[in-house]
């Protein structure tokens, strides 16, 4: 056997060993050896002019088989590895505790939304969604709020050019929604509002709101109660105690301002309800016939109801929370709390 055919047989004896290569690392040093430009397999090449030329055509043949072999073994070493540990299979050590990665949760304000229109959903409103841009008409004409009120000033509202602003309240949904669908009527609206307050521990200048809107034939103020009461006990508590008061918005008539007996003193007073007993929650009331007429509704024929609140006082007031702003701020030290 010529000093040639023994080189073959160690390399081929070698490529066994790949199988048994321990780790990526292993791998690699060995491909280097093999394929790498000291490799056997360039020197064997060269060494083929010195055979004789019968026996070239064979040998070269013999020499690629190897190389396609030894390759193919790294490969499949490779990928064995990777199966058995994981991607990485540098010089990690297997031993070592993983890292537990931060668990995510809803923010508490889209939870209590959630919370609120679940209320909702379970007397059988619909959760429809407007946009965050409109124009005078949806946002105050239609809605009773005309040119003179004081609402309509320039200086609370973000304008957008002539006629577009972001919406001030979610009530332009109403309309909306009174434009494109035929009565019976019973939907819920969430969105964002936009003034312009200023930043502090009781005003933000984007807050959320949640508007609801029932109507239909002999629709009267007893379903606003019952409606309204359910969803502060429904939300609140069962033991809650609901107060109605007369209150003035255009776009109802008559209205009402609705209030729930403090869950912090049961009503004794205390510094959340500023020692009065009662928390104010949301402003309702029965849809102004102007406004159904300005939906084509028939207002001799049909009536409704409607209400709006803001969504971040309900959740201040459940989790005992003293800051508006920790909610648009996102620290995570205040959000990991709930
Ligand atoms: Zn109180």
């Amino acid at each position: 056997m010529g000093e040639y055919e023994k080189k073959l047989e160690e390399i081929e004896k070698r490529i066994e060993e790949i199988s048994g290569a321990a780790n990526a690392a292993a791998v690699e040093t060995l491909r280097r050896e093999f394929l790498g430009k000291a490799g056997p397999f360039q020197d064997l090449m060269k060494g083929l002019k010195n055979l004789p030329p019968d026996e070239k055509p064979g040998m070269g043949k013999r020499i690629n088989g190897l190389k396609n072999r030894a390759a193919k073994a790294l490969e499949t070493r490779l990928v064995e590895l990777r199966e058995q540990l994981g991607d990485d299979v540098s010089d990690l050590d297997y031993t070592l505790p993983g890292t537990r990665p931060t668990q995510g949760r809803l923010h508490l304000l889209t939870r209590t939304i959630e919370q609120i229109l679940t209320v909702f959903q379970d007397m059988g409103f619909h959760v429809v969604e407007g946009p965050d841009i409109e124009d005078e008409w949806h946002n105050f004409e239609a809605l009773r709020l005309h040119a003179d009120h004081p609402a309509r000033d320039t200086q609370d509202s973000f304008y957008l050019g002539e006629d577009r602003l972001l919406k001030t309240h979610t009530s332009p949904m109403q309309i909306r929604y009174m434009e494109e669908h035929p009565l019976p009527i019973q939907m819920v609206a969430p969105g964002y509002c936009y003034r312009r307050d200023p930043f502090t521990s009781r005003h933000s200048p984007t807050f959320f709101q949640i508007e609801a809107l029932m109507i239909d034939k002999n629709i009267t103020f007893a379903h606003l109660k019952g409606v309204l009461v359910e969803f502060v006990r429904g939300f609140f508590g069962r033991e809650r105690k609901v107060r109605f008061r007369p209150d003035f918005f255009p776009f109802v008539e008559p209205g009402c301002e609705i209030a729930m007996d403090c869950p912090f003193c049961d009503g004794e007073g205390c510094r959340v309800c500023s020692q009065s007993g009662w928390i104010e929650i949301l402003g309702a009331g029965m849809v102004h016939p102007g406004v159904l007429e300005y939906c084509n509704i028939d207002s001799k024929a049909n009536t409704g109801f409607a209400f709006g609140m803001g969504v971040e006082r309900p959740a201040m007031i459940r989790y005992g929370i003293d800051d508006i702003r920790h909610f648009y701020e996102n620290d995570f030290r205040f959000l990991s709390q709930f």
